[in-house]
């Protein structure tokens, strides 16, 4: 019999707030263990939790980025459980009114898009982190009280493959929304894999487990990889699934048990006294809307339309938001857009793989881009020059022309110049001279190469192939 996975996730996400959901301490990642702390995010008795609108307006943000209906009036919960890393013994969690209900995310698969319907997008607070050291175990409380988003999909896909293009396409937007910094390294979206078999075609759900806290997308892809093919040999060997909890082991490459539903926490939910539920008015919800980036898929067809580049620079461009906003300043600026594209897609984006920075980090502005694009329209400066000058604006800034002037760049169109050169060209190579007298033509490019060498490169070309040619006796 052939087998189907069924695959739902429920991704955490840190929102990019400077301060932490209930307290005002820092969130900045890497600091001393223990360093951003107060009493309301160590959980001692009496510290009262003040909500911070940022971390609501984040959620909502994604929310209506990934079309979800946004809801009036949520409230926040008390999810209870006994762990050293969460010292309330509860986590403030939304339970039965999330902030987001419903929405999608499309995701391309060999077979076509698919859509992969949300249920939910909630807030909590992450929890602190514990570190296990030879003798002893630490707990580090900066990271709890960290604002945490839970987006919680249907159970709509269908491979590996597929949980992968969904978890890349929601980093991307989360990214481009500025909702959070999707930093895989430092922590900032963990994710839980549900996953179940069933016979292909059937229509019910098989039984599922769940792998909890994978924090690579290679790990949740690993972790699918090996835990369908776990549960199909098993059902094809006429065994039974259990509902259980299972952890990825990832030098062994297995998932391993944890708990069996009957294991599983009461996590006996209720509402949480000490902060007022959340209402929303239209208006802020409007004025939240308004503020929406435009995301890289409709950035993407406005660049084909407004700018008339070909769909492959649309793609490229947008696909970072800091390189569509500077290719949009620089287009803008100097009104050839397509110029500016070409030197981004190759230059600017070289230099930025080279130094591993974003364009920011670069020296480069877009005044400067538009500025260069321009000089060398004018054949103020030759193309191959004009590569040298973008290098030295992306390693000290500056603007076009102060560097031409500096170095002495600027292309020389003087004909007795000219004239000069294309005679010390020839009298050096007579050999060349005399074969293009004869009718070589390719011999030309090979004088103009020299006049190019003798003026430094700043002879106008076009005007040493006239020249050349003057002389030769083959004008025209
Ligand atoms: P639980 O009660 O164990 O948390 P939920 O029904 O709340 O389970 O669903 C949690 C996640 O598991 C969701 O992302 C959902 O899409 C997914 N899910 C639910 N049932 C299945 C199943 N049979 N197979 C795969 N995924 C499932
Ligand atoms: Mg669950
Ligand atoms: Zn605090």
């Amino acid at each position: 019999m052939n087998h189907e996975a069924v695959i739902g996730l429920e991704i955490h996400v840190q929102l990019r707030t400077r301060s932490k959901i209930f307290c005002g301490c820092p969130t900045a990642y890497g600091a001393e263990p223990n360093r951003q702390v107060c009493p309301v995010c160590l959980g001692l008795p009496g510290a009262l939790p003040v909500l911070n609108e940022e971390a609501v307006r984040l959620t909502v943000m994604a929310g209506l980025l990934l079309g979800c209906q946004i809801r009036r009036f949520s409230k926040f919960d008390r999810k209870n459980y006994f762990y050293p890393d969460m010292p309330k013994n509860y986590q403030i969690s939304q339970y039965d009114l999330p902030l987001c209900v419903g929405g999608g995310l499309e995701i391309e698969t060999p077979a076509g898009p698919k859509t992969v319907r949300l249920r939910r997008i909630h807030l909590e607070e992450d929890v602190a982190k514990n570190l296990h050291f030879e003798q002893a175990s630490g707990v580090d409380f900066n990271r709890a009280g960290t604002p945490l988003m839970e987006i919680v999909t249907e159970p709509d896909l269908a491979s590996a493959d597929e949980a992968l293009a969904f978890l890349q396409a929601l980093k991307r937007i989360l990214h481009y929304g500025g909702i959070s910094d999707c930093n895989l390294e430092e922590g900032n979206v963990r994710c839980d894999v549900n996953v179940s078999v069933r016979p292909a075609g059937s229509a019910a759900l098989g039984v599922k487990t769940e792998i909890k806290n994978l924090n690579t997308f290679r790990g949740v892809h690993r972790a699918l990889t090996h835990e369908i093919r776990r549960q199909t040999e098993l059902l094809a060997g006429g065994g039974r699934l259990v509902q259980e909890t299972r952890r990825w082991n990832d030098e062994l490459g297995v998932t391993e048990p944890m708990r069996t539903k009957e294991e599983a926490h009461d996590y006996r939910y209720f509402p949480e006294p000490d902060l007022m539920p959340v209402v929303l008015d239209e208006a802020r919800i409007e004025q939240w809307r308004a503020a929406l980036p435009e995301l890289p898929a409709v950035r993407r067809a406005r660049f084909v339309a407004e700018y008339g580049l070909p769909d492959y620079d649309a793609e490229v461009l947008t696909a970072d938001r800091e390189v569509a906003d500077f290719f949009e300043a620089a287009a803008r600026r100097c009104g050839r857009p397509k110029a500016v594209s070409n030197w981004i897609m190759t230059e600017v984006l070289r230099a930025m793989g080279e130094r591993g920075v974003g364009i920011g980090a670069l020296r480069l502005t877009p005044d400067a881009l538009a500025e260069l694009v321009k000089v060398v329209d004018r054949g103020a400066i030759s193309a191959l020059r004009g590569k040298e000058i973008l290098a030295e604006l992306i390693e000290r800034g500056g603007r076009p022309a102060e560097v031409i002037e500096r170095r002495g760049l600027a292309q020389v169109s003087d004909e007795a110049a000219i004239e000069a050169w294309a005679a010390e060209a020839i009298a050096a190579h007579p050999g060349p001279a005399e074969e293009y007298r004869r009718g070589k033509a390719a011999a030309l490019q090979f004088l103009i190469g020299q006049v190019m060498k003798l003026s430094r490169g700043r002879a106008n070309p076009k005007l040493a192939g006239e020249a050349l040619r003057q002389r030769l006796g083959r004008a025209g």
